[in-house]
């Protein structure tokens, strides 16, 4: 790949070899005057000592922000579910259940993988479920500007009613526009109360279908397995209403679910992606990191080769490992993929930088 020599880029720069050398030497790096550097680490430096690099003067938003897609290119894609309600009233419960009837329907013996979302078919529609209960990744990723839920499941045990996190999700839920189905849950129980649930959730402005309101309430046992496939008919019936759509030919763009560093296979992310198509061997930026598709599976553990809208996969090939909630994005261009991630990286810098010298500014006024 691409180098500079220490030397050269100091020449470059017009400033001298010694102080670029000694400003490596601050950062752990023992290098001489024909040391390469690569890409990046040439323009962080340069970066530092007030220069842009020429190549990477790309204008992202520019790059992020495509033109809106044209009607007649939008096809319905499946909804994207987020569980969501207070410690113990069986979100994780409610999501294995689900999983399970799935898998045992669909191929016999299937391996389920933890990637951080799934999708399970009903009647032939697809209906992806975020693996990741509890509000804290909802916020966090909305927090970040990633919006990926179609649909808040709210699971409220029966017998136990609304409680300080069932409120919270409520609110979530309701300051970004999700709409809420709830799932009255553990209705096997015998000291279960749903219709004191129904009750203490008009409260909050969620009246049941079945009382005249307009949020559908399914009851339902994770445990017993009771009334889960009604459940998955209200998501669809939900779905349908909102009439979700995404053009599914073009280059993909999505959100990280979940990331991690991979003994073997190095940084390995979980892209649920919301537009275009997502191809093998596509080249991408996510973050202030870049890479190559070199491998996808889905969450049965089967190797795909591409990935349309709202489908989540897992992909290996890229440079670092990304933040839920940052953006995907698919590229044709290698080198342009590259050069948006370290200009990523030199603004990630110049900020940290920024707070830093704000930070002892403060300092500074606190001493005297
Ligand atoms: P989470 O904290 O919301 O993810 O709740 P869990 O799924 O971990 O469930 C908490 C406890 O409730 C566990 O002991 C589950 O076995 C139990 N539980 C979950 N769903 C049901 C249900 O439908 N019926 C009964 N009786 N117990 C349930
Ligand atoms: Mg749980």
């Amino acid at each position: 790949s691409e180098s500079i020599t220490v030397g050269e880029l100091a020449k470059r720069m017009g400033v001298k070899a010694t102080d670029l050398i000694r400003v490596l030497m601050k950062q752990g790096m023992m290098v001489t005057i024909n040391h390469p550097l690569d890409v990046d680490t040439a323009a962080i430096l340069a970066a530092d000592f007030g220069y842009e690099i020429e190549n990477v003067a790309i204008d992202l938003e520019e790059i992020v922000e495509a033109a809106p897609d044209a009607p007649e290119s939008l096809e319905e894609r499946p909804p994207v579910v987020t569980i969501m309600g207070h410690v113990d009233h069986g979100k994780t419960s409610l999501l294995d259940a689900i999983r399970e009837a799935n898998v045992i329907a669909g191929e016999a013996g299937g391996i389920t993988q933890h990637i951080g979302a799934y999708d399970v078919e009903r009647n032939g529609r697809k209906i992806t479920f975020l693996d990741t209960p509890g509000h804290e990744a909802f916020t966090a990723m909305r927090a970040r500007g990633a919006k990926v839920t179609d649909i808040v499941i709210l699971v409220v045990a029966a017998d136990d009613g609304v409680m300080p996190q069932t409120r919270e999700a409520i609110n979530h839920s309701k300051a970004a526009g999700v709409p809420i189905i709830v799932a009255i849950n553990k209705i096997d129980k015998p000291d279960s109360k749903p219709d004191r649930v129904k009750q203490e959730l008009t409260e909050f402005g969620l009246q049941s279908s079945d009382w005249g309101g307009d949020t559908t309430m399914v009851e339902v046992s994770a445990k017993k397995r009771l009334n889960l496939e009604e459940l998955l008919e209200m998501i669809l019936l939900q779905a349908d209403v909102m009439e979700l759509k995404a053009n599914p030919n073009k280059q993909a763009k999505g959100t990280i679910v979940e990331a991690k560093l991979d003994k073997g296979r190095g940084p390995v992310a979980t892209v649920l992606v919301q537009e275009g198509t997502l191809k093998l061997g596509d080249y991408c930026v996510v973050g202030v990191h870049s890479g190559r598709v070199r491998a996808m599976q889905n969450d049965r553990g089967e190797k795909v080769l591409e990935a349309g809208p709202a489908m989540p996969v897992e992909v290996i090939g890229l440079s670092g490992v990304p933040d839920a909630g940052d953006v995907f994005v698919a590229m044709k261009d290698e080198k342009q993929a590259k050069e948006i991630a370290t200009l990523r990286q030199i603004k990630q810098r110049e900020m940290e930088l920024a707070k830093h010298s704000k930070l002892s500014l403060d300092d500074l006024y606190k001493k005297i």
